[in-house]
């Protein structure tokens, strides 16, 4: 049975702790009412809260709390898989390292155990000094891809309707911008267009910049399905585990890839595999991109590409066989890139040219990152206003305001800074106070020392609130809000396929912890505006009022009635307007009929010339050029939760590790398992070699999960998405003694 005590009914009431000033005054705290009662069952299911495949998991219950969990058979996403991450997601909520009160500094610079009272008042108070001296926009927030999106609307329709801030951004900023401009500017929306039945319809899949195998071990798995024979092309300059199992690897030149997109558009044109009749119908732009192509022979651009001109030539003609179905996929190779919006572009051109796009196993398909970035896209009233919208707009900040019945001049009319722009603006004083929210920050930025100094030496109050008061973020805090984790609260998360899902709380949060939702509900109340989220008392009726926000939008989800739909159903994707009915295998892909939601319907060809140069050129002081990325299945972004998992901490390296070609290190002198010192401009690291001949010569690849590595990266960013480009930095290697 669930919750059925009576202290276990006061737990689903605020998904929180039964403090005592809570217990005796919910109602002054303001957090909330007694959501609808869970079915008493011995198992419930929840979307898993670690990456955006999105797979359903089992969670096995005794005496209400979760003991084990199982991954679900009959879900349309996974089909009864889960990775490591996945199988050990309850772990991480056992880890002694959660944070388990609000804690506060002192004037002696020490962290002191505080009330939620205390706490929420210091918040309200030290915030608002700070408005009032340097301006409401002093106080900024970055939040996050990983908590509900129910949470994460009732956040930015807090920070910016209530507190008046205006500048907030997520750190799906750092992996997701980029598709979303991409998409946003060639289709007119932010959608990515594919269901997962893609992976198992496709002739020919293309992995650009992307290594499901270990990124995404269940969507590889969807391709391992595949039973057309399909040839599986990676592009990619490491051997990766996807390369090593693709049909052709492509290792191309670091960030040699929009000028290699554009040559197999060039090859496409040129030997007249272009569908016609799509692009009449569908597209414009392509007459001006026609002519921007002349310049992309492969005989000339090959030499760029590190490729041949037989590899450009057997690529194009792979991408445009008529009758075959080619998707292209991309994740972090594309996006953490400083062209990484053209580049991405460049790939929905190709499927536009050549009309793979609404049809089965086909499409221009940007797989997700995190748990919710998709419910950031839509709901983190961040970059957009709720449900998609522009905060430019006058009419979209009105019907937003009727729906939520508050004044329209609540709404900023201006786009928030981006994550780069508030950090700009902390460095020069714009920013006083910031309030980071379960991201942790301090260890995946961008050129991390330049960054963790300015949050030290410029802040006046910064407060971290997260399920650990140990990341490297927290320890910068002055204040330390402690937040419930996946698991322990309700909610909604969007899968990288669109899918909508819930999750479930299963267990007791530690000591006093609240959801973050209760959190925000708590502080709203303190800052004296917490009648403007009267009716946001439950995730659900949250729920309810983001569903709203998205009518007539095209992610517009107005005919999903309830939680309990969408459970029944196995998630739902967007769109799902009122009338919709599920049918057949629950998969469902956009631009079938060739309506793009650009107002004339049609896609757009968008590009611009490749720069001549990396962001960082290699040089003779730092010679190589350094990749980034995911070092394995077990691991999760800056291990924050992977590493609290005595399962998961046994299946990677603990300490950082750099991959280097063999020729290189004997040139150089450094022999295998060595430790080697890594130096760039902005700082430098010890690591541990390992000699692989799965690397190219001249580049090092070391996995962003150790907290030094980001002391090595350059902060260049896309114009576009403004997201940085961790993927290509100058750094120079030197064996242990020299
Ligand atoms: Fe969770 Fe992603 Fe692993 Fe699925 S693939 S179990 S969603 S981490």
């Amino acid at each position: 049975m669930l919750f059925t005590n009576k202290k276990n009914s006061l737990f689903r009431r605020w998904n929180g702790p039964l403090t005592k000033d809570l217990l005796q005054k919910p109602a002054q705290y303001g957090l909330g009412k007694t959501p609808e009662k869970v079915t008493p069952d011995a198992t419930t299911q929840s979307i898993c809260g670690f990456c955006a495949t999105g797979c359903n998991l089992k969670i096995h219950l005794k005496n209400g709390e979760a003991v084990n969990l199982s991954p679900e058979t009959n879900y349309p996403v996974n089909m009864g898989m889960a990775c490591p991450k996945g199988w050990e997601a309850l772990s991480p909520l056992s880890s002694p390292d959660r944070a388990t009160t609000p804690l506060l500094r002192n004037s002696h610079g020490e962290m002191e155990v505080s009330s939620w009272q205390n706490a929420s008042q210091e918040f309200a108070t030290r915030f608002k000094e700070i408005q009032s001296k340097y301006g409401k926009d002093s106080v900024a927030f970055i939040s996050t891809g990983q908590i509900p999106f129910e949470e994460m609307g009732l956040l930015g329709a807090f920070a910016k309707f209530g507190m008046g801030v205006s500048h907030g951004d997520g750190n799906t900023r750092q992996c997701m911008a980029t598709s979303v401009m991409a998409y946003k500017q060639s289709f007119g929306f932010d959608a990515p267009p594919y269901t997962y039945q893609d992976f198992e319809e496709s002739d020919v899949l293309v992995f650009c910049g992307a290594n499901p195998c270990i990124a995404h071990p269940i969507m590889w798995q969807r391709v391992v399905n595949n039973k057309r024979d399909p040839k599986i092309i990676v592009v990619d300059p490491r051997a990766t585990e996807t390369a090593q199992c693709a049909t052709h690897h492509y290792p191309i030149k670091p960030k040699a890839d929009l000028t290699l997109y554009y040559a197999l558009a060039h090859c496409i044109v040129r030997d007249q595999r272009i569908d016609h009749s799509y692009l009449d119908q569908h597209t414009q732009g392509f007459e001006e991109f026609f002519e921007f192509l002349t310049d992309y022979a492969p005989e000339k651009i090959a030499p760029k590409t590190g490729l041949s001109v037989s590899q450009i030539e057997e690529f194009a003609r792979l991408v445009s066989e008529p009758g075959k179905r080619v998707s292209f996929w991309w994740t972090m190779g594309i996006n953490q890139s400083y062209e990484g919006v053209r580049s991405a572009q460049a790939i929905i051109n190709l499927c536009l040219m050549t009309g793979n796009i609404g049809k089965p196993g086909t499409g221009a398909n940007s797989i997700t990152g995190q748990c919710n970035a998709m419910g950031s896209r839509l709901f983190s009233n961040t970059t957009n206003l709720l449900g998609g919208h522009d905060f430019k707009n006058d009419r979209h900040r009105q019907k937003i305001a009727d729906i939520l019945e508050i004044d329209v001049e609540k709404i900023p009319s201006e786009n928030s800074w981006a994550y780069d722009q508030i950090i700009e603006g902390i460095g020069n004083d714009k920013i006083k106070g910031l309030w980071i929210i379960a991201t942790n920050t301090a260890h995946s930025w961008i050129n991390q020392k330049e960054f963790t100094e300015k949050l030290r030496s410029k802040l006046e109050f910064l407060v971290v609130q997260d399920m650990y008061a140990t990341t490297e973020t927290a320890q910068l805090a002055d204040l330390i809000l402690p937040a419930a984790g996946w698991g322990e609260k309700d909610g909604c998360f969007i899968n990288s396929e669109r899918r909508i899902g819930t999750i479930k709380a299963v267990k007791r949060p530690p000591g006093e912890a609240l959801s973050d939702f209760r959190i925000f509900r708590l502080l709203a109340h303190a800052y004296g505006v917490g009648e403007m989220f009267r009716k946001w008392d439950t995730p659900e009726a949250v729920f309810q009022i983001l569903k709203k926000c998205t009518k007539g939008q095209p992610c517009d989800i107005t005919g999903i009635d309830s939680y309990k739909t969408l459970n029944k159903a196995g998630g739902i994707q967007w769109p799902f307007p009122v009338g919709t009915e599920l049918r057949g295998s629950n998969q469902r892909r956009l631009f079938e009929n060739g309506k793009f939601y650009h107002s004339n319907g049609k896609a757009r060809f968008l590009f611009s010339a490749p720069a001549q140069k990396l962001a960082e050129e290699p040089c003779k002081d730092y010679p190589f050029i350094l990749l980034t990325g995911r070092g394995t299945s077990s691991q999760w972004h800056t291990q924050t939760r992977t590493q609290s998992s005595d399962v998961l901490r046994k299946l990677y390296p603990h300490e950082v590790y750099v991959e280097m070609h063999p020729r290189d290190a004997e040139k150089i002198g450094i022999k295998d398992r060595e430790k080697a010192l890594i130096s760039s401009r902005r700082g430098q690291i010890y690591a541990q070699v390992y000699l692989a001949p799965t690397m190219q010569e001249g580049q090092l690849f070391l996995p962003m999960h150790y907290r030094e590595v980001n002391q090595l990266t350059h902060a260049s960013f896309d114009p576009f998405s403004r997201q940085p480009s961790y993927k290509a930095s100058a750094v120079n290697i030197t064996a242990p003694l020299s």
